[in-house]
């Protein structure tokens, strides 16, 4: 049996009229993630974990941005064809840990349900599924309110 482990990492602007979904879950928010899908940065970051434990390249190549297809795409449901497809191929998922960066709004009230979602989505048990927060501390774009980042860690086995 090998262990793989694969980084992503993303990040969308913070801008008025759109929603902002964070592991399928949305949070109250005056503003919201900007991007050709549902923006939604925290699931990118761990589609991208898992193509890279797999060596399968990453989101952009499997859904490009200036493919219609992909316009306002529900961002669970990529992430459900990643890991059905990782399956097919053998791969088992033992644990994703993922950080999301972003000033406000706070994550916290949040967090179990996001974690809930992305492991229905990986279809794992909760346990093998983490989720933290961090600020900006006022720096950079993220400190500055200007958009979210988040990464994560994605370790798998295969035979
Ligand atoms: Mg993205």
């Amino acid at each position: 049996m090998s262990v793989r482990t694969g980084i992503g990492w993303d990040s969308h602007r913070l801008v008025e009229g759109r929603r902002l979904v964070l592991g399928g879950v949305e949070l109250e928010y005056e503003r919201g993630l900007q991007g050709h899908s549902d923006a939604d940065v925290l699931t990118h970051a761990v589609i991208d974990a898992l193509l890279g434990a797999a060596g399968l390249d990453d989101i952009g190549q499997h859904f490009p941005d200036t493919d219609e297809r992909f316009k306002d795409a529900d961002s669970m449901e990529l992430l459900r064809l990643v890991v059905a497809f990782l399956a097919t191929e053998g791969f088992t998922i033992e644990h994703v840990d993922t950080t999301v960066v972003m000033e406000r709004p706070k994550l916290s009230p949040q967090r179990d349900a996001i974690r809930a979602s992305l492991a229905a989505g990986l279809d794992v048990e909760a346990g093998r599924v983490n989720v933290k927060a961090s600020t900006g501390e006022g720096l950079g774009f993220v400190g500055r309110g200007e958009g979210v980042a988040a990464l994560a860690v994605a370790t798998l086995t295969a035979p």
